[in-house]
């Protein structure tokens, strides 16, 4: 008896943290990440911030695990408002980047010289792990590839992070992220039940309700994951109008797998071990023949 209500009691804990858990994406994330890495400083003050900053990553190296280093010293910079796009062969760091800003992890001590990397992420000039992580996040929205949906309405889930915001404005958020006419179609409308058990949504429609979401946020900054699944062209073209209405007039990082979706950017990264190989804008790129055009050609004859 005591050796099943043992387990019982962990499951029950377990239950509890996790629905607890799920109550803020913040932590959410955490629990995917099994752990949480990083501690604000005790003197820490909220991100000072006036309409949409710059992102800056200056020699940045990191490891997840102190033998195995993922980024190689990687400096690159978002004007505010702009945006800069990484592209890449799978696990070259890309998805690390967005982490690292996001501050999932600090890229080391204020010396540079931690386990897990050196280097310094600023934004507007202030170092993020000299300001409080809440804040950071406060600043960020993040579309990640593969958006977790909560056991609730479709209008829940687009409200989170911002339940006071009304129908209204979730209505308007859904339009803007070209998902309201799939949800007014449905016999339920914004009231129909999504999620594990409820109605499943395609890959490419629970971004949008991330983008719905993060356009209701409305933060200065924004990180675009796009999905790696592949998406008919018509499709494709709707998340491209979808990021622009997100990423207008935001600092926006894109972790891209389609190059169509680069081809606007202020600056092309193409990220290969962990280290920029090139960088540039498309036009230029191209025309210098390196890896990003044999991407390029390879994505335009219709190849993966
Ligand atoms: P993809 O295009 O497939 O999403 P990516 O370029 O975004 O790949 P990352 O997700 O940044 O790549 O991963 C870079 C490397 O870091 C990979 O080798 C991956 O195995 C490793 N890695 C990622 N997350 C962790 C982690 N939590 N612990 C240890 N290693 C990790």
């Amino acid at each position: 008896m005591i050796q099943l209500y043992i387990p019982l009691g962990f499951l029950g804990v377990l239950y509890r943290e996790i629905k607890q858990s799920l109550t803020d994406l913040d932590k959410m994330f955490v629990l995917l990440e099994k752990e949480r890495e990083i501690a604000d400083a005790p003197d820490a003050q909220p991100l000072a911030l006036d309409g949409p900053p710059a992102v800056k990553f200056e020699s940045v190296r990191f490891a997840y695990e102190p033998a195995r280093e993922i980024l190689h010293g990687v400096s690159f910079e978002i004007p505010p408002g702009k945006t800069v796009a990484v592209v890449g062969p799978s696990g070259s760091g890309k998805s690390t980047l967005a982490r690292l800003l996001y501050r999932f992890y600090d890229v080391g001590n204020q010396q540079g010289t931690g386990p897990h990397g050196a280097g310094r992420i600023l934004i507007n000039g202030q170092d993020i792990r000299d300001v409080t992580q809440s804040s950071v996040r406060q600043a960020i929205g993040i579309v990640p590839q593969d958006t977790v949906l909560f056991n609730d309405t479709i209008e829940y889930n687009i409200l989170y992070g911002k339940p006071d915001a009304g129908h209204e404005a979730a209505v308007a958020a859904a339009r803007a992220a070209h998902i309201h006419s799939f949800i007014e179609k449905l016999p339920l409308g914004y009231r129909t039940m999504v999620g594990e058990r409820g109605l499943k949504l395609s890959g490419g429609e629970k971004q949008r309700v991330a983008i719905a979401r993060t356009l209701l946020k409305n933060p200065p900054i924004v990180i675009f994951d796009e999905a790696t699944s592949a998406l008919d062209s018509a499709n494709e073209r709707a998340i491209q109008a979808e990021l622009k209405s997100a990423a207008r007039n935001k600092t926006t990082l894109v972790i891209a797998h389609r190059l169509s979706t680069v081809v606007d950017a202020h600056e092309i990264l193409v990220l290969v071990n962990g280290e920029i190989v090139e960088r540039g804008r498309h036009a230029q790129l191209v025309s210098s023949g390196g890896i990003y055009a044999g991407m390029w050609a390879l994505q335009q004859s219709g190849a993966d």
